[in-house]
């Protein structure tokens, strides 16, 4: 069964002093545009991974602004969600395609949840692959339909690709986050490249004191004042967590005290987080300085807020990204970043803004060092960060994007 799942009320007017004025306006407009649209997103969890933070926020934004929004998440078993990793990583580029019992599964899964769509709607967004074949499936109505997909399919798995892309065939638009992202011979016509966007006002971003933020690291073990680096993410192979306690064992050899956390949730959708966690775990050892932490231990928002507040850097070193939220979520707040060049990542950091790419474990180590040792470069590459994230990543600018996506479409009433 789709599940619906229940955010909070929340205002535009709040963003007032922290978004440029010429992008709230903006959003405005195109809101009015739309004035009482329906609109359905459905992606594969509530919780853990970029896309339950996004909607969470868009979808109370979007209300505040005259739309009817609802949220809902596609039910499935554990073969399912088996599927859906591989479909996953097969679209990422990994070279196993998914099995022809994933097949079924994945399709069984669209078949059991469509008849939960009613008819209302006038836009129905599914998010990644997860949730694509409900399109297929649904058959003719009057929602128009968009495709989000958050991963990197620039070089999918021929395999993968060919099994997918026919159920994006009926798909009225698609959605990447950067244009080199869109498979050449994607069957659909209408294309957009609209990058994500961080919340600036939700419990993970918003502005923490310091004391209290080293409060809330000291109190869950991390030794504050005391230097710090983390790494936020999903226990996902493609974030490379191994890669990260490499390059931070070559980093000790300078800095003995050092402290690492990798601080990563576990996602409903991804049944590898914890066989990843597992090698992270056996890798880190009986190491005191090394903190591993996920949102089951009970870190969650406001404890990776302080996290990325007050380490002296943060890591991404990702291999495969889409867009990764936590380097604008960090460079928010000032942070300088070392992150892997990888997806979205180096469209966040452009040279001299937010911290340092890198390619490989020592390159990341030498990042690291450079940025460990001269705190003036830090600072002015974490100001630069935060600058660049209030002009290109905040929330307002990816609902503006959206909407007129969604106004291009046309409602039932004008289309
Ligand atoms: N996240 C979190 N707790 C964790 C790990 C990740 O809240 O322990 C959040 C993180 O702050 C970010 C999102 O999950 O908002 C991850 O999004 P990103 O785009 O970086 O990666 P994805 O998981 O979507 O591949």
């Amino acid at each position: 069964m789709l599940q619906r799942v229940a955010v909070g009320r929340w205002s535009l007017d709040a963003y007032r002093d922290v978004v440029p004025e010429r992008i709230l306006v903006e959003l405005r407009e195109q809101a009015q545009a739309l004035a009482g649209a329906r609109i359905l997103h459905i992606n594969a969890t509530s919780y853990g991974g970029g896309v339950s933070e996004l909607l969470r926020s868009s979808v109370p934004l979007l209300r505040d602004l005259g739309l009817a929004v609802d949220w809902k998440v596609i039910a499935g078993r554990a073969d399912f969600f088996k599927a859906t990793k591989a479909l996953h990583n097969g679209l990422q580029g990994a070279s196993q395609a998914p099995t022809e019992a994933e097949k079924a599964a994945w399709l069984d899964c669209a078949r059991e949840n469509v008849h939960e769509i009613d008819g209302g709607y006038d836009f129905i967004v599914v998010h990644d692959p997860q949730p694509a074949a409900l399109r297929a499936m649904y058959g003719k109505g009057d929602a128009r339909w968009v495709w989000r997909c958050h991963i990197d399919t620039s070089e999918p798995n021929p395999e993968t690709w060919a099994f997918l892309r026919p159920y994006l065939a009926e798909f009225d638009a698609a959605v990447f986050t950067m244009a080199q992202f869109v498979p050449p011979d994607l069957p659909v016509a209408r294309v957009r490249t609209i990058p994500p966007a961080i919340d600036p006002l939700s419990p993970k971003n918003f502005e923490l004191a310091d004391e209290t933020a080293r409060q809330i690291l000291d109190w869950i073990g991390v030794t504050m004042p005391g230097r710090l680096v983390t790494q936020v993410s999903r226990f996902d192979a493609w974030k490379d967590p191994l890669g990260v306690i490499a390059a931070y064992r070559l980093v000790r050899e300078e800095i003995p005290d050092l402290q690492l956390a990798l601080v990563g949730s576990m996602a409903l959708d991804d049944p590898e987080g914890w066989d990843v966690y597992r090698q992270v775990a056996e890798h880190a050892g009986d190491d005191e300085l090394i903190h591993l932490y996920t949102n089951l231990t009970g870190v969650s928002n406001v404890e990776v807020n302080a996290f990325q507040r007050l380490s002296d850097v943060v890591v991404q070193k990702s291999i495969r990204e889409g867009f990764g939220l936590v380097v604008s979520e960090s460079m928010w707040k000032g942070t300088p970043v070392v992150a892997g060049r990888a997806g979205g990542i180096p469209l966040q950091m452009p040279e001299g803004v937010g911290g340092l790419l890198v390619d490989s474990v020592e390159q990341c180590a030498e990042a690291m060092l450079k940025l460990l040792g001269d705190r003036a470069l830090a600072r002015e590459l974490g100001h630069a960060g935060h600058e660049h994230v209030r002009e290109h990543f905040l929330l307002p600018r990816l609902l503006a994007d959206e909407l007129r996506l969604l106004g291009e479409l046309g409602t039932r009433a004008t289309g």
